[in-house]
């Protein structure tokens, strides 16, 4: 089998208003991390393109390109045949590594680049006589230069020829880690999943915070918050995950608070300790899966009494989506079936049978005064767990 790499070209780079250098080096990082457990691979910068090749011939290479197309800061990239420099390599190469697209198709044409300038033929010569062959081989093919079903690219570059047909989509977006840090408040549903991704893809490196309440809340939800971290993971990468102990909280809100507050004070809470969690790990804003109108506790008062108490910035990707818009992305990145798997989370145990749309600041402050609510919120600090994912 021929040898393949992938190259991922500089037009290919999301790259915006970023140091080149920096966002090529964090990309490369969090491409090794991602291959790292399909084999040994070599990172090459080279002639404005990244070259990703095994050293291990027999690699899983479907997996590879899946891996690829998950991580931020590429908008397409190219699973490419290497060859020697030579006619006869090239043509046989084209001929046997694009057999399959070439028999689907009823037309092709060839593209030539040539960055040695070396090499005898020139592109357009090149392409001519690529193309000669391929017709002879393949007789049902014929070429249209305007609209072809293949394009067959063929590159003479510096150490070898590459040749590949068309550009596998990336991930767009940002390299995880230009863009600072931040906390997603990560519950087992689908929205947070979702807003976790979308700001991994603004090159976000995340912490996630959870707030469990056994026995309220089961073993296996927090199974299903690792399993939902683990597949944005395969967008957003390395995450820690930190899991605070929550129903000494919300057992003293239901014993001492309206209940037609309970939510809206247990928000409060959730984020007042994710603020000092998200500081103490040095993030710069926390993000949440909050949609406006979604729920009571999601009403624009709502969210300014919740904001009120937060001491970082608060990102809601999601806040002027619908659910089936949430619900899409989340088909689409595979955190769906995770996330509509039917386990409690602490936010349905303590539901209030009226919960207040339209609460005020004072009111939620006032509620709040018959708690001691320093010490809680050490004690649930003191009790968090940390998991590295
Ligand atoms: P999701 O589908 O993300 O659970 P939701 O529509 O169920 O969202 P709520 O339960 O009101 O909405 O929660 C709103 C947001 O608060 C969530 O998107 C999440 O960011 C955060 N949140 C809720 N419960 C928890 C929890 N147990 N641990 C951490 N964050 C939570
Ligand atoms: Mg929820």
């Amino acid at each position: 089998m021929a040898k393949e790499v992938i190259l991922i070209k500089n037009g290919e780079l999301a790259l915006k208003g970023l140091n080149r250098g920096t966002f090529e080096e964090v990309l490369i990082k969090n491409l090794r991390w991602r291959l790292k457990p399909l084999g040994l691979f070599t990172f090459r910068k080279a002639q404005s393109t990244i070259y990703i090749e095994p050293q291990d011939e027999t690699v899983d290479w479907d997996e590879v390109s899946d891996r690829v197309a998950k991580v931020f800061g590429i908008s397409a990239f190219s699973r490419a045949c290497v060859t020697e420099k030579e006619l006869s390599a090239i043509v046989h190469a084209v001929t046997t590594y694009l057999e399959q697209p070439l028999r689907r198709a009823r037309t092709f044409k060839v593209e030539a680049k040539r960055a040695d300038k070396r090499f005898p033929l020139t592109s357009p010569q090149l392409c001519a006589q690529v193309g000669e062959h391929l017709l002879k081989v393949y007789p049902h093919l014929s070429v249209d230069v305007h609209n072809p079903e293949v394009t067959v690219w063929v590159e003479i570059r510096d150490f070898a020829a590459y040749i590949h047909g068309p550009q596998l989509p990336g991930a767009g977006g940002m390299p995880v880690g230009t863009g600072g840090k931040a906390a997603i408040l990560l519950s087992g549903g689908i929205d947070s999943p979702v807003a976790a991704y979308m700001m991994a893809k603004r090159g976000i490196e995340l912490a996630a915070v959870h707030f469990a309440s056994p026995p309220y809340t089961s073993e296996r939800a927090e199974l299903k918050v690792k399993t939902l971290l683990q597949q944005v993971g395969e967008y957003a990468g390395h995450t820690t995950l930190y899991i605070v102990p929550f129903t000494h909280i919300q057992e003293e809100i239901g014993r001492h608070c309206p209940e037609e507050l309970f939510t809206l004070i247990m928000r409060r809470f959730m984020m007042k300790i994710a603020s000092r969690i998200a500081e103490e790990k040095g993030c710069g804003a926390l993000i949440t899966g909050e949609s406006v109108g979604q729920v009571a506790s999601q009403t624009i008062g709502a969210l300014q009494c919740t904001d009120a108490v937060a001491t970082l910035p608060v990102f809601r990707p999601v806040i002027g989506m619908d659910k089936e818009e949430i619900i899409a992305i989340a088909r689409r990145i595979g955190t769906f079936e995770t996330s509509i798997q039917p386990y409690e989370d602490c936010c349905t145990v303590f539901t209030p049978r009226h919960p207040r749309t339209r609460p005020r600041v004072e009111e939620l402050e006032q509620a709040e005064q018959k708690l001691p609510v320093d010490e809680l919120i050490a004690e649930a600090i003191a009790g968090v767990r940390t998991e590295r994912m």
